[in-house]
């Protein structure tokens, strides 16, 4: 057997790359998996395989000497991020930008390692705004519901929710959006609320309960090396390759050539390979997949690739904001990491937003509320192939975040108005309340229907998919992961019956 060949590889371990993995092992295809990033399945000094947001180290970060975390400063001051060494293959990465600094998971899982394990459904009305193309009864009645039951997704006991300390964070914020006309809801999770009971109750090892979400859980999360990814493996037809860092592609025969750096956790390039393959999965999330397929065609590798290659990206409206309250109204010391519920004001004609009301990790009471919300706004970027950092450079403008400031200034200004409370602007390293230069939900750059077709192949090549957040043109209106899984489920669903089977 040819060990450079494989009939397929799939690039990148996170949502979309998993789905895809998984349903070829199944049906009898050998497949391999690239994942730049380090395989987290081995305790370090502290006996824990990630480490806490108090205690950051060198896991926290990818190739990093300081913390970056989004929070960046309390009272002003710089006590938040760390510094930290050695430089290292650490879990969570922030890509910097023109504009707009994007976070990322690295590693086996890729974002289902660090996220915060909300999984969202889109209301159907904006999902078929979006992708106006794609059938949304086949959506709603069969992948939203597949990827749902093979996340793990679960929700918390209304009950408990209404008792447990670790939720008054929630509970205050819920409040304060009642007392203004604002609904709320519950949001589900991929964190396994029966283990965050136990938690509580101190039967179990903590990890929500510890300060821990954006470098790692180390219990209670079912992130996809816990699901999709020991689930494709067990077909026996699929294997991982972790620290392997693909750099470029060309077709070659009746497929491709790829090339792929082998590097150490220190960052050192220990081989260069050349792994051939019938078809080639592109998983590497917004900016991967479409770094690479722009350098393929920059480079000359892949000249015809369509022209709308680049386009469609967005931060998915991403605003993050703190409130201060009053001391009566205390959040709690001890917080879940995990949220669990959401103000939803996405019925609001003019200003529609989902604002998930987020926990402050300090481990000690802040009497601050904290939301990531989501705005659903038109503001749209490009990436463009940068040949001197041979890398691919979005060409956002700070300016473009406006829009979304505007529908959650909205949305909080009447909260704070009816509840006598105040933004604060000591959090994010300046003076500003609202801050939207980074973001957790990149999408977009390989829009569906437009540089692939509507099952993600991309157009001019046969044998080329993409399977991740880049197929989405920048906007889901809530947490993107089970919109990214699903899709993905929709498409290899079809190429297995079109394209692969038989090989
Ligand atoms: P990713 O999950 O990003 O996976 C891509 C993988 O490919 C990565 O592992 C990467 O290392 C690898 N890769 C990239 N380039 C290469 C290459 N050249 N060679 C080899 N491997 C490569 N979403 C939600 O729905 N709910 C949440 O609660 C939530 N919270 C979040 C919190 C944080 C801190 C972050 C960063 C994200 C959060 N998200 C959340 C977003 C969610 O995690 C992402 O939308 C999702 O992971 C994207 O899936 P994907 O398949 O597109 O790619």
């Amino acid at each position: 057997r040819d060990q450079d060949f494989v009939p397929a590889l799939v690039v990148g371990t996170g949502y979309g790359a998993a789905a895809t993995a998984l349903r070829l092992g199944e049906a009898g295809i050998r497949t391999t998996m690239l994942e730049m990033g380090g395989l987290w399945d081995t305790a370090g000094a502290d006996g824990k395989i990630f480490c806490s947001m108090l205690e950051p180290d060198h896991r926290s970060m990818w190739f990093r000497d300081r913390t970056e975390t989004p929070l960046a400063t309390f009272l002003w001051l710089d006590v938040i991020n760390k510094d930290i060494e050695p430089p290292f293959a650490g879990v969570l990465d922030r890509v910097a930008h023109p504009g707009i600094d994007v976070y990322l998971g690295r590693g086996v899982g890729g974002g289902s390692l660090v996220n915060g394990g909300m999984a969202v459904v889109p209301e159907r009305d904006y999902f078929e705004r979006i992708l106006p193309e794609v059938d949304a009864d086949e959506m709603y009645g069969t992948y939203f519901p597949l990827a749902n039951r093979e996340l793990g997704v679960n929700h918390v006991d209304p009950e408990w929710f209404e008792t447990t300390e670790a939720y008054r964070y929630a509970r205050v914020s819920r409040a304060h959006a009642h007392r203004a006309g604002f609904p709320t809801t519950f949001v589900p999770s991929v964190y396994d609320f029966d283990y965050m009971q136990r938690e509580t109750a101190g039967e179990a090892p903590r990890s929500a309960l510890d300060c821990e979400v954006i470098y790692g859980n180390n219990y209670g999360k079912r992130s996809l090396d816990k699901t999709y990814l020991p689930a494709a493996l067990g077909t026996g037809n699929v294997t991982i390759e972790s620290l392997h860092r693909v750099r470029s592609f060309r077709p070659a025969g009746a497929g491709y050539a790829v090339e792929v750096e082998q590097i150490d956790e220190l960052g050192e390039v220990r081989a260069v390979k050349e792994i051939r393959c019938r078809h080639l999965f592109l998983g590497a999330g917004s900016l991967g997949t479409t770094e690479l397929l722009l350098r393929a065609r920059e480079q000359g590798a892949l000249p015809d690739l369509d022209e709308s290659l680049g386009e469609g990206w967005g931060p998915n409206g991403n605003v993050m904001l703190g409130r201060a309250n009053h001391v009566w109204d205390p959040t709690g010391a001890e917080q879940s990491t995990m949220p669990a519920m959401g103000i939803d004001n996405t019925a609001d004609p003019d200003h529609p937003v989902f604002a998930e009301i987020a926990p402050i990790p300090a481990g000690l009471e802040t009497w601050v509320s904290l939301y990531l919300a989501i705005a659903r706004t038109p503001e749209r970027a490009r990436f463009a192939f940068d040949a001197a950092t041979d890398t691919a450079r979005l060409d956002w403008r700070a300016e473009q975040a406006a829009p979304a400031e505007t529908a959650v200034r909205s949305l909080f200004d009447r909260i704070n108005q009816v509840n006598g409370t105040v933004y604060r602007h000591d959090l994010f390293g300046g003076t500003r309340a609202f801050e939207s230069s980074f973001t957790y939900h990149p999408l977009g750059g390989c829009v569906l229907g437009r540089t692939t077709d509507l099952h993600g192949r991309v157009r001019g090549y046969d044998g080329l998919y993409v399977t991740d957040g880049a197929l989405i043109p920048g906007s889901t209106g809530v947490n993107p992961f089970v919109t990214i899984t699903a899709l993905a489920e929709r498409n290899v669903a079809r190429v297995l019956a079109e394209d692969v089977r038989g090989n």
